[in-house]
């Protein structure tokens, strides 16, 4: 999914959830948008390259050209359900883990749309077990 978008979505969650949470909302908007920051991490590691400029038009541009197969064997940390669950579990103990859960599980749906209106498929290893164990070392 589109940054814009996660931002619009997170930002109208954040606004409407704003009177029970007050400036705690933030954390809609880090759950929402800033956890797309693993795609930031994966490109810096494969490619070797900090520029966040081509990094974001490398997913935007090379994905659609090759039709997401680049991403296939790709992990992006924050997407997996790993995290999920660690996130999930910190939210039953902690209000702020709680409010960063739900822009968190906002972003998860939006992806889940993404992937299956645009690759029609879901593209990259989204748990961390799984990803490790398909690694040749
Ligand atoms: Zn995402």
């Amino acid at each position: 999914m589109k940054t814009w978008v996660h931002s619009l979505v997170s930002f109208i969650l954040a606004l409407v959830l704003y009177p029970i949470f007050g400036w705690e909302a933030v954390l809609i908007l880090a759950g929402g948008i800033l956890i797309d920051f693993d795609h930031y991490i994966r490109f810096m590691f494969k490619y070797k390259n900090l520029s966040i400029f081509e990094c974001y038009r490398h997913y935007i541009l090379m994905f659609k050209k090759n039709n997401f197969d680049e991403c296939n064997d790709g992990l992006f940390i924050f997407h997996t359900i790993e995290f999920a669950i660690v996130i999930a579990i910190l939210s039953f103990f902690n209000r702020l883990a709680m409010i960063f859960a739900i822009g968190l599980l906002a972003h998860y749906l939006l992806d889940l749309i993404w992937h299956m209106h645009v690759p029609r498929r879901i593209v990259a290893n989204h748990s961390l077990i799984s990803w490790i164990l398909k690694q040749k070392f």
